[in-house]
């Protein structure tokens, strides 16, 4: 027989620069464990040692073997796309960041946008909504 192990389905919440106390809350809030901020950069406490995020990584929650707590850990946008594929959007319509047609979209109730898969995990929020700026004003 052959099996085939079921894909592993990861949170991850996307550090912009400016988000600390939402990454916080994503982290359980448990205040010993939080994240301290430098500038635009966060240090992330881990299992293995502390890890800087950049703006535009994601924060990973990653369960840790024989445990039940959670690591989370800092990985760069293009690497999550490596590894994960985003699977909670819907199929049709057009990405209001960078206007393509016909790709899967995800509504942004807070950016009351909807943006396809390679922004969400490629941009930044700060950089979608100057985009969104940008297209309302280009539109005639
Ligand atoms: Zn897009």
């Amino acid at each position: 027989m052959k099996f085939r192990k079921k894909p592993e389905v990861v949170e991850a919440m996307q550090w912009n620069g400016d988000n600390r106390k939402g990454i916080v809350a994503f982290m359980g809030g448990n205040p010993i464990l939080s994240p301290i901020q430098d500038g635009d950069k966060l240090h992330m406490p881990t299992s293995t040692g502390s890890q800087v995020a950049l703006p535009g990584d994601w924060i990973v929650k990653r369960p840790y073997a024989g445990s039940e707590h959670f690591d989370f850990v800092p990985v760069r946008p293009s690497d999550l796309l490596k590894h994960c594929e985003c699977f909670d959007f819907e199929f049709d319509g057009t990405c209001g960041c960078c206007g393509f047609k016909d790709v899967p979209v995800k509504l942004m109730p807070k950016e009351k946008a909807y943006i396809c898969n390679v922004c969400l995990v490629e941009k930044t929020p700060q950089q979608r909504m100057v985009k969104y700026r940008e297209n309302l004003e280009a539109k005639p």
